[in-house]
């Protein structure tokens, strides 16, 4: 699935749901930044949407510090 065809409500394997896609820009090259919100523990934080398919919760699953959105 190409980044472009992801919709707000779709959800990672990782139970990561995008919120929406802000026009912040990220911190990797051409890319901006998602707001995404953590289904197990609810925690709210944005990502670089390259990263959307294997974003794990910075919170409950070790993944890396969320962005600013
Ligand atoms: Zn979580």
């Amino acid at each position: 699935m190409a980044a472009s065809k992801v919709q707000a409500g779709d959800e990672n394997p990782n139970r990561q749901k995008l919120v929406g896609k802000t026009k912040k820009p990220g911190t990797d090259h051409l890319q901006y930044v998602w707001h995404l919100r953590c289904d197990v523990c609810g925690m709210e934080y944005g990502a670089n949407g390259s990263d959307f398919h294997h974003r794990k919760c910075p919170a409950c699953q070790g993944g890396k510090p969320g962005l600013e959105f």
